[in-house]
């Protein structure tokens, strides 16, 4: 059988993975999108998405659910639990390896692997992981009826998953290292104006207690008088922002200090026929809408490439 050669790979099914796998499919590229967890990526771990346009009131993984279908529908296949290991995006073809040892060939590659959780990397995180230690309201806020909740972190998604969990807890307490969240002002209003919440500030964890049965407190520190406490509760959702799923890119591409993806304005990285979208990107906002649009474009820049190469492919 003839080696299958793609027009366009795509790394990370998320919403940037998904708009590019759309609008390439529906440029008539054969589109592959690879994805080592599940699709929707952040979208699955989202409660709520109230900043997509024209998509109101729908969960994120609803949202998800629709991109998926929408991206099938024009061809583009996807192939899930296949973790990128190795690139090879120089050559041409490009070559994509994952950890199950699949080797893929394709003329162009989108990167939109996204990001991941950061840890805290206090003791007790790892050990309570699963047992009152969660990184997603969404997936595990509904074992927490009626029970004493913190949540860490400053940023939209610490106050927005902390809203989402006050239909579960008992109460909500936001535990953040500054005097200030950095959170969306829409989101902070929302939070601090619901009765079952409240904030300790100036404060970072520095151990998370439990037993056998999960999670019973946290050790609490004052940032700024040094004072230590301890906060009894049951469960502590995490949310201390997002780390870029660069690793299998080390030395490959042009990376930030931060980690990101460099791209001009068409998405293009420093090698020609590789793109990046997303999260993974050096972009101002981080938003699902915007992944969508960063995918969107980084494809039709892909296809004029493809298009390009198809006269130098012929006469070979
Ligand atoms: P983020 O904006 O980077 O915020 C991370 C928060 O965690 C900050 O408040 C930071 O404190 C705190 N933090 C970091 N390391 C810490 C540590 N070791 N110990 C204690 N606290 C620590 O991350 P995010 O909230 O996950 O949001 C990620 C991106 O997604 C952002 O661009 C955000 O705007 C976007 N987002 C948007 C929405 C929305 O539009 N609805 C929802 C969720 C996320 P400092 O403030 O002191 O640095």
């Amino acid at each position: 059988m003839p080696e299958t050669i793609y027009d366009c790979l795509i790394i990370g099914a998320g919403p940037a993975g998904l708009g590019a796998g759309l609008y390439a499919s529906r440029g008539n590229l054969k589109t592959l999108i690879l994805e080592k967890g599940i699709v929707g990526g952040q979208l699955q771990v989202t409660a709520e998405i109230e900043n997509y346009p024209g998509m109101d009131h729908m969960t994120g993984p609803q949202i998800s659910d629709a991109m998926e279908a929408q991206t099938k529908r024009f061809g583009c296949d996807i192939v899930t639990n296949a973790a990128v290991d190795k690139v090879d995006l120089e050559a041409q073809p490009k070559v994509i390896t994952t950890k199950e040892g699949n080797v893929y060939k394709a003329k162009t590659v989108i990167i939109s692997s996204g990001s991941e959780h950061r840890k805290l990397g206090v003791p007790g995180e790892e050990e309570l992981s699963g047992k009152g230690v969660s990184y997603c309201a969404v997936c595990d806020g509904a074992f927490f009826k009626n029970r004493k909740l913190a949540v860490i972190g400053g940023g939209s998604s610490a106050v927005e998953e902390g809203s989402f969990l006050t239909k579960y807890a008992s109460s909500v307490t936001l535990i953040h290292r500054r005097d200030e969240l950095r959170a969306e002002r829409i989101l902070q209003n929302r939070f601090l104006n619901n009765q079952k919440t409240d904030v300790i500030w100036d404060t970072v964890v520095e151990k998370i207690n439990g037993d056998m049965l999960g999670v019973t407190s946290l050790s609490l520190k004052n940032s700024k008088t040094g004072e230590t406490s301890d906060f009894p509760c049951e469960g502590v959702f995490i949310y201390v922002g997002l780390d870029p799923n660069t690793q299998y890119l080390e030395g490959k591409l042009k990376i930030d200090g931060a980690g990101k993806v460099i791209t001009n304005e068409r998405m293009e990285t420093n090698i020609p026929g590789v793109f990046a979208a997303g999260d993974i990107r050096n972009t101002p906002l981080k938003q699902a809408v915007t992944a969508a649009s960063d995918g969107s474009l980084a494809a039709t820049i892909a296809i004029g490439y493809v298009e390009s190469l198809e006269p130098v492919l012929e006469a070979h």
